[in-house]
């Protein structure tokens, strides 16, 4: 059996120069949780020299539930995957990985009452999957999403979740009573202002959302973003008392790169 997925793209959405997303069919056997990656890439062909497809993470952005998979992409220039990534169609094909994985899933934390997902840039793709997964709600009173962006044309899926999802037949009622979406933005004027750090250790979060500081006792953290965000924010986190989680052993806050430098 091959260890991959062959899907069709059914749909192509390009928000900026730099972020795109897309749709793609699902095969049945295709399994994950909320929050989890999956291997990508394009067939061999489609891609300069021959061999074995390029084959990079992406996080899962549709829920565990719906029959495609939502993917939520940047756009790097020259980037060997994505500079032919981004030109893809309804019709053509992807390569899916069979095996999803990743920390970014709420068996690996305790129990407590409000669940922190704090994403930049691409970092929100696994949290539109955990936002829209029932489990979530019944496990946490309340869920903020914490998105951290450069410019207001980067807050991708914003009418989603401000709009669509509060209204979804099935998940409306618990969006609307318990998710707080937070949006923030750092080169231009909008209503929230500035890196996630900062809302964090200024309070200015808090106080916006009528929420008290962060709380080991009663808070939990998943963070996927930068490796900015994730450096300043780990020790923020671990000073306050926080303990990472793992596949196994449940802690209070569990980090995954956004992406990795290379
Ligand atoms: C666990 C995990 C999950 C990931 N999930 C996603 C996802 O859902 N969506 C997504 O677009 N990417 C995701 N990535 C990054 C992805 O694997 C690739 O790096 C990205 O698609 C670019 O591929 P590339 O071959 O064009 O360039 P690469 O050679 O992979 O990257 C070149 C450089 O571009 C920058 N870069 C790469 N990805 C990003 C990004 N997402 N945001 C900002 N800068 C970036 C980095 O500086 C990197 O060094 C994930 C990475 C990891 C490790």
């Amino acid at each position: 059996m091959s260890n991959v997925f062959e899907e069709q793209v059914l749909d192509v959405r390009h928000w900026t120069d730099t972020l795109f997303s897309f749709s793609t069919t699902r095969d049945p056997g295709c399994r994950f949780k909320s929050g989890q990656f999956v291997m990508l890439g394009l067939p061999a062909e489609g891609l300069p020299g021959e061999g074995r497809p390029l084959m990079r993470a992406y996080s899962i952005a549709s829920p565990h539930y719906a029959d495609v998979l939502d993917f939520f992409s940047i756009k790097v220039p020259n980037g060997p995957l994505t500079s032919k990534l981004q030109t893809i169609r309804p019709g053509d094909r992807i390569i899916v990985g069979r095996k999803a994985t990743g920390t970014l899933v709420i068996d690996n934390l305790k129990s407590g009452a409000t669940l922190y997902l704090l994403a930049t840039g691409t970092g929100l793709a696994p949290f539109l999957s955990t936002i829209r997964d029932p489990e979530t709600y019944e496990r946490f009173d309340k869920v903020v999403l914490v998105h951290g962006v450069r410019t207001i044309a980067e807050l991708a899926y914003r009418e989603l979740i401000e709009t669509e999802l509060p209204n979804d037949e099935f998940l409306g009622e618990l969006i609307t009573e318990k998710l707080t979406y937070y949006p923030t933005v750092t080169r231009e004027e909008f209503r929230n202002r500035g890196r996630i750090t900062h809302l964090i250790t200024s309070g200015k979060l808090f106080d916006d959302i009528g929420l008290p500081a962060l709380d080991p006792g009663r808070d939990r953290v998943m963070m996927c973003g930068s490796p900015a965000l994730l450096a300043d924010m780990t020790p923020i986190l671990e000073q306050a008392g926080f303990a990472e989680g793992n596949t196994g052993e449940p802690g209070d806050y569990v980090v995954e790169k956004a992406f990795a430098e290379r």
